[in-house]
């Protein structure tokens, strides 16, 4: 069997939080085309919905919708429950879900410091925790944990504290998980994008005046598109990766390099 043959999804079941729109809702359309069934899990569940006959439309494969707050224990056990219900096993998570504020540091609040954290980093490592549990019980898995360039750089000029400090703790989480797992076939790695054009970032009105700011910085000179990260996560979900586990992958085109 080729290479390109050994990447392929065929059958692998995979559930990815925020699926129903942006980098989720991309990657999830490259795993459907990989072969894959999966679970489109977001607070969303007409968007998630909609996103799931989508896919199966299109790529003939088997795919729900799951209502879920990523930070809530009890909403991440019951998706758990009914992934294995309609898939009876879970191969790969992609543990994706986000949001950014921007707001100075000094006028921000508890609550909203909060809820950037327990969105981004606690939500990460409950779904990831539960992913984990199934995947060690099965004799192996892949877990995807998306973190950002914002955890290596400090971005500006805009003031986004929380969410830089969630994300350089999505990187150690994954290490720690990965060290943790790593004997047990279950592997852990984050993808690391740059300024992604997603509705997080082009219909947020706030950040509008700055896209074209970034796109000077940008060694590139333009953000990157959401099917951009489709292949990264494809080979991170396969089995030719089976020597990857604990790393990070920036494609930022080049933005942390300056
Ligand atoms: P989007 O805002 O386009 O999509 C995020 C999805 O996650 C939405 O459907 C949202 O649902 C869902 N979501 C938010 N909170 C929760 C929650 N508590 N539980 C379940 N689902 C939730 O964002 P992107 O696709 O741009 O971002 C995806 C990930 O990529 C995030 O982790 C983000 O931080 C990261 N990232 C994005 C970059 C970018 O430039 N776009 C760059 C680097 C990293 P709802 O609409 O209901 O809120």
């Amino acid at each position: 069997m080729g290479i390109i043959e050994k990447m392929r999804l065929d059958g692998k079941k995979i559930f990815v939080t925020g699926g129903a729109r942006g980098i989720g809702k991309s990657v999830a359309t490259a795993f459907c085309e990989a072969g894959a069934d999966v679970a489109i899990v977001d607070l969303d569940f007409e968007e998630a919905e909609k996103t799931a006959a989508e896919l199966e439309k299109n790529h003939g494969i088997q795919a729900i919708a799951i209502k879920a707050d990523v930070t809530n224990p009890e909403d991440v056990d019951s998706m758990i429950t009914k992934i294995l219900s309609a898939f009876g096993r879970l191969d790969v998570a992609f543990c994706n879900a986000g949001i950014c504020m921007n707001i100075p540091a000094e006028d921000m609040t508890y609550e909203q410091w909060k809820k950037v954290i327990d969105i981004n980093l606690t939500g990460v490592f409950l779904t990831a925790q539960a992913a984990g549990k199934v995947m060690l019980k099965q004799g192996g898995g892949s877990i995807i944990n998306t973190a950002s360039m914002s955890a290596h750089i400090v971005n500006v000029p805009q003031p986004q504290c929380s969410y830089n400090a969630s994300k350089a703790g999505v990187i150690q989480l994954t290490k720690s998980l990965a060290v943790e797992w790593a004997t047990r076939n279950v592997r852990v790695n984050c993808i690391s994008p740059g300024y992604i054009g997603t509705e997080l970032t082009l219909n947020s009105p706030s950040l509008q005046p700055l896209i074209e700011q970034w796109n000077q910085m940008a060694p590139l000179g333009r953000m990157g598109r959401p099917e951009e990260l489709q292949s990264i996560c494809v080979y991170l979900a396969g089995d030719t990766s089976s020597f990857t586990t604990g790393a990070d992958f920036v494609v930022d085109g080049a933005f942390t390099c300056i």
